[in-house]
């Protein structure tokens, strides 16, 4: 067969491989993401990579439109790499489970796709836990969000992180008042997710809002403080020409009442000019931040509108994502390093061909007992195969040899105390977890 050479093969600009060390700490975050789920009520859910474009685009946003992994499939149809998760969750509720009793608590976990720059943090596949509140309009689902984020962060062991918290009716509500069409108010809002304030209120000026207005947006762009009680008194001064944005000072208010008064205490960051990209945020909207890195580590909000464009009743919303990359990278930073491993870990090595089944027999056996097993593989003599199964830290050895065989026993070896017995095959089990203690 004639041999063709192939390049060696790396993985492409922004996609990566993660090696067993970083996998388990991958899988450790999603393991907690979802047992909280369970704790809160939320039920799990799957959903496609793969969704219609129109779907995904309807309400995520300039900035995220232009970063889509956008193909025609062979069907013709236009369709993109899922960029998040609530545009699927808003299909499902209001097709497939329309009918379902109000609340509806629905978790999902998996990977998405967004074309960013890579850079530390960001990357075109990373991983998300979503949790979504469906059907509730009330401060009280607004503070359950709010809880569950705190819960996952306590849990995870992270310190000394702190909550951007905003409301978009604050800004909407002041340019609806001054008739700035919805087209225009988003891209106000993508220039205030950049942080770009001089240009949003160049962008307002541009819409013809009074000269009152400008200065109204200029004040609040920065209202910010740790005292919610404090920062929306001012905010509230602020737009007291404007109904609904009074309104939504006075829902952050009692969402934020709520949570206190609930027990829960996690430090905030009140900032009146905060913007989200995505389209669809109707109220409150929050991000959570470790010190350590000037990221947000999720990103949630009340979305109140989304499921009755795809075409549900009215249905209130409110939901969260925790980006699982960055929540690992924080638990990096700040030195945590759960205790992720089964403990047990057993190496079988046989000193002779003929013992190899045995060994083989042996691991099943372990394994039946919940202790993981690996027997030898490589055909090793007893000395390498034991300097192998120091070096990938296993806790014992069990040597299989003829002569403890012929009594059914093996040596077994604990691998830090550096000391072998000769083991009855039948309390070999017992044997291992006693002394793990
Ligand atoms: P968003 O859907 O934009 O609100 O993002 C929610 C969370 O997902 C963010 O706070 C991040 O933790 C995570 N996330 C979003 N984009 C990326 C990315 N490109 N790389 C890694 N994590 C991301």
């Amino acid at each position: 067969m004639q041999r063709i050479e192939m390049p060696r093969f790396n993985t492409i600009r922004g996609m990566r491989d993660f090696l067993p060390k970083h996998t388990e700490r991958m899988r450790y975050a999603e393991g907690l993401s979802r047992e909280l789920a369970g704790l809160y009520g939320y039920e799990e859910v799957i959903t496609p990579i793969v969704e219609s474009y129109k779907l995904l685009a309807a309400k995520s946003g300039e900035e995220m439109k232009q970063r889509m992994y956008t193909f025609k499939d062979l069907g013709g149809r236009k369709v993109a790499l899922r960029p998040e998760f609530t545009a699927s969750i808003a299909r499902l509720v209001a097709g497939k489970m329309r009918n379902e009793p109000k609340p509806m608590r629905l978790f999902c976990m998996g990977s998405l796709y967004r074309y960013d720059e890579p850079q530390y943090g960001r990357f075109r596949e990373f991983w998300q836990a979503d949790y979504e509140l469906i059907g509730s309009e009330k401060p009280e689902a607004d503070a359950e969000i709010l809880t569950l984020t705190n819960d996952l962060m306590e849990r995870l062991g992270l310190r000394n992180y702190h909550f951007r918290i905003g409301h978009m009716g604050i800004l909407r509500g002041i340019l609806s008042q001054e008739n700035v069409e919805e087209e225009s108010q988003n891209r106000l809002m993508q220039l205030l997710d950049k942080k770009q304030r001089d240009e949003a209120l160049i962008a307002a000026r541009n819409c013809n809002v009074s000269e009152e207005c400008v200065g109204t947006l200029k004040r609040l762009f920065k209202a910010k403080g740790k005292e919610p009680s404090r920062v929306l008194r001012r905010v509230k001064e602020e737009v007291e020409e404007y109904g609904s944005a009074i309104a939504a000072v006075e829902n952050l208010w009692d969402i934020l009442e709520l949570v206190r008064d609930g027990g829960v205490k996690f430090e905030i960051v009140i900032e009146a000019g905060f913007a989200r990209g995505l389209e669809y945020y109707t109220g409150l909207i929050f991000e959570p931040y470790a010190p350590e890195l000037d990221i947000a580590l999720g990103g949630g909000g009340r979305y109140d509108k989304l499921i009755e464009l795809f075409g549900g009743g009215p249905t209130a919303a409110v939901g969260v994502a925790h980006g699982i990359d960055r929540l690992v990278l924080a638990m990096k930073k700040q030195k945590i390093s759960p205790r992720i491993r089964e403990e047990k870990r057993v190496v079988i090595i046989p000193i002779s061909d003929e013992l190899k089944a045995k060994a083989i027999e042996l691991s099943l056996m372990l394994r039946e007992a919940k202790i993981p097993a690996e027997a030898e593989v490589m055909g090793r003599t007893v000395s390498r195969a034991l300097e192998d199964a120091d070096r990938k830290g296993a806790t014992h050895t069990i040597l299989v040899g003829p002569d403890e065989l012929r009594e059914d026993k093996v040596s077994l070896r604990d691998m830090k105390k550096r000391e072998q017995r000769v083991i009855e095959i039948k309390n070999l089990c017992e044997e291992i977890e006693w002394s793990m203690g």
